[in-house]
Parts: structure tokens; C-alpha cells; sequence
């Protein structure tokens, strides 16, 4: 099937209008069509009922609903399931459902890759391969839902928050992020809370303006260090936008959101890293009046990453010493570490474009040796 059809799994509520318009239909149709994708997972326009078959047809001619294939799917001793899932590129990317006695989590890729190259990132290490598709992006919910719909027929096990913090970098995929952000958040699609989407950025500070207006998702900031000088080491971007920088441009986007809505600090604690005294007690002083709560994630390690996870008494300390701080501050449980489906532990399948993978296996050989 050619990938130049167009995939309506990703036309959102206002394209589906314009669409419909221009093809001399009544936008109200729109609102059928999204139920049939989205709700009944229908994929052949033949089986849209209350649609004319004359415009069924147009749509056909058009294009197509087409879902990405899974190719494994594994299921972790802790319940976490992880999907890989091959994307048009030829690439596979990883899809992870995190259960939790009140919520379940679903974390979703949005590129094959990623062009960044955090230090601690394994996703990083597979350089880059290509943006997902909004279709694709959306399409991980879709795939995900029906698993578990199926799995768990009395809905038990229900997607309750999404976050883009799989595979790749969501805001150097600004286009296709949006779109299926919005369709996540539209009841005509999955009707996920606004709060309960979220976006999480290593700090692509123009895009993160860009946001402004745009959508009212939630945000995540990868921090993970409390100056500049460390924090351009463990996240190169940080080189060309600046701590400064990016927690302007946050509170900039926090402002629009309206009332009690926070920014998510992310910070990865990596043994003898970041993780001292000092840091916490400088992260207390940086994130002053910053509208955020915080979120520690123990290290996951992967081959050859180099860095090691603190202790769970050094992980304590450092979350004490933000709470004493005032901040609200939470530390990230580590699920389906069985399967590889840990935060940072996501690789997929890439076809990597950039050469990385090379140079990063050479890297890590010499370590060895
Ligand atoms: N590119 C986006 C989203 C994907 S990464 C971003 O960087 O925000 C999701 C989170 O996992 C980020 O905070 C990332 O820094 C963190 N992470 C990456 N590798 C990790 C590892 N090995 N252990 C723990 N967290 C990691
Ligand atoms: Fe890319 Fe995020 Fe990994 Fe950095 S942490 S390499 S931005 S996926």
C-alpha cells in the first residue's frame, strides 16, 4: 500500500471538515466518521452505515485507516506490556502500558529514534531514523486500547494518561504531535483529559512557544541537572537553549494553561552524577516560583551506558531534601524493567540515518576493553 494515500487515522476534527466541505458534504458528517475509527476501530470505509455510499467511495479513492502492524508484544511479571510496532518506514518503534492500581499509563514514540543524543539514553544511542506520522502517533493508542479491551473485557485495565515519552523527541515533530495530541484529548476520538496527555521536551525552547495557543496538553521538561555546565553534558541541546531559556519559555506556556496547572520536572538520578546534596539544594533555588512538581527517575541501565543508578537511600535523600525544599516531588516507580520497557530503555527496531549506532558501539568496545 502506498504511503502517498492518504491515512485517515490521523485527520483530525478539523481537517475531517475541511475535507468534507470540499467535497461538497455537510461538515456534521465528520463527528460519524471520527466514531467509526476511533470508537469502533472500524477500518474500511464499506462499513461506515450511515455514510452514502457515494461519499464512502470519494473517501476510499482518497485514502485509507491504516493501523501499524504489532510485532511482538511482551507482557512483564509486573503487568507492564510493550509493543513493537512497525512504522511505515520500515523501522519498528516501542509502545509501553504501564497499569497502576488507579491509572493506567500509556507512553507513546513519536520519531524512529531520536537526533539528540542525551548522554544516559538508549533511545539516543539508535540515532535517528524518521518522524513518525501523526496516524502513527495516534495510532499507538488505537492499537494499545484494543489490545486491552479485548484482554480485559469488564475495561478493568483502562488507558487513563498518555505521555510522549517513548521513542524519539515529540517537539522536533511539532506537526504530526499536534495533530494526534489533539485527537487523544477529542471525545470523538479517545477522550483522554487535557491533563492527562502530556508532552515531554528535552528542551526545544522555540517549540515550546510554538505550543502557546496551539494545544493545552500537559508538559514534561527532561531537566536533569541544575546548571548549565552539567546539564550540557547529560543534554547537548541545552548548549544552544539554556536552562534560563527553557524555564521561560515554560512558564510562558504554564501561564496560558490557566490555574493549577504545573510543569513536570523530570530528573534522572545517575550515581555520583547528579545526584549530591549540592544539586538538590541547587534545584531548590532554581526552580524558585517555577509552577512545577518534580519527578525523580532512578537511572535505568542499559549496555555500555556508563552511568549507574543511586541507591534507593541516596534517591530518598535527594527526594527529602526537595520536599524540605517545598516542592511536590515524586520518584518514578521503575516498571517492566523484565522486558526493557523502562524509561530510556526503549530501542525499537532503527535504521539508523545518522551513523551513531556505529560510533557508540565502537565507543562502548573500547570501554570494555
Ligand atoms: N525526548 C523526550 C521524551 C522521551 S524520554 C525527552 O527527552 O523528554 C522520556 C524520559 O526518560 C526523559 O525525561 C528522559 O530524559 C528519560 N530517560 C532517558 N534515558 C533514561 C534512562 N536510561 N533512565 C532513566 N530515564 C531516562
Ligand atoms: Fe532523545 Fe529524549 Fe532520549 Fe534525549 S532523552 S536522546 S531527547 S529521547
Amino acid at each position: 500500500m502506498s504511503s502517498a494515500r492518504l491515512n485517515f487515522l490521523g485527520f483530525t476534527r478539523s481537517q475531517w471538515e475541511a475535507l468534507l466541505i470540499e467535497l461538497g458534504e455537510k461538515p456534521y458528517r465528520a463527528p460519524q466518521i471520527m466514531k467509526w475509527i476511533h470508537h469502533r476501530y472500524v477500518d474500511d470505509f464499506a462499513e461506515m452505515s450511515d455514510i452514502s455510499k457515494k461519499l464512502r467511495l470519494q473517501l476510499a479513492e482518497l485514502g485509507d485507516i491504516r493501523e501499524s502492524e504489532i510485532i511482538t508484544e511482551r507482557v512483564s511479571q509486573d503487568g507492564t506490556r510493550k509493543w513493537l510496532i512497525r512504522a511505515e518506514s520500515g523501522s519498528a518503534i516501542e509502545t509501553v502500558f504501564i497499569p497502576e492500581d488507579t491509572r493506567g499509563t500509556l507512553c507513546v514514540s513519536s520519531q524512529v529514534g531520536c537526533a539528540l543524543d542525551c548522554s544516559f539514553c538508549s533511545t539516543g544511542k539508535q540515532g535517528f531514523n524518521s518522524d513518525l506520522t501523526a496516524a502513527e502517533i495516534v495510532g499507538q493508542l488505537r492499537i494499545a486500547r484494543k489490545v486491552l479491551e479485548k484482554a480485559y473485557p469488564d475495561r478493568s485495565r483502562a488507558i487513563t494518561n498518555v505521555v510522549l515519552m517513548g521513542m524519539g523527541e515529540p517537539l522536533l515533530n511539532f506537526d504530526n504531535v499536534i495533530a494526534a495530541v489533539e485527537l487523544m484529548m477529542d471525545d470523538l476520538a479517545y477522550g483522554i483529559s487535557k491533563r492527562k496527555v502530556t508532552i515531554s521536551t528535552s528542551g526545544v525552547v522555540p517549540a515550546i512557544y510554538k505550543l502557546v495557543g496551539v494545544t493545552d496538553a500537559s508538559l514534561a521538561i527532561s531537566l536533569h541537572a541544575p546548571n548549565d555546565e552539567l546539564r550540557s553534558q547529560l543534554v547537548p541541546i541545552n548548549r544552544k537553549y539554556p536552562i534560563e531559556e527553557l524555564l521561560a519559555a515554560c512558564r510562558t506556556y504554564a501561564a496560558t494553561l490557566g490555574e493549577k496547572r504545573t510543569i513536570t520536572i523530570e530528573y534522572t538520578l545517575m550515581d555520583g552524577i547528579n545526584e549530591q546534596p549540592e544539586h538538590a539544594e541547587q534545584l531548590v533555588a532554581l526552580l524558585q516560583d517555577f509552577p512545577c512538581k518534580i519527578n525523580l527517575i532512578p537511572f535505568n541501565p542499559f549496555p555500555g551506558s556508563g552511568y549507574k543508578r543511586p541507591s534507593q537511600i541516596a534517591v530518598r535523600a535527594f527526594q527529602e531534601r526537595l520536599l524540605r525544599g517545598g516542592y511536590s516531588v515524586t520518584v518514578r516507580t521503575t516498571r517492566g524493567q523484565d522486558i526493557n520497557a523502562a524509561c530510556g530503555q526503549l530501542v525499537g527496531e532503527v535504521e539508523d540515518k545518522t551513523r551513531r549506532q556505529e560510533t557508540y558501539r565502537r565507543i562502548a568496545a573500547e570501554a570494555v576493553v
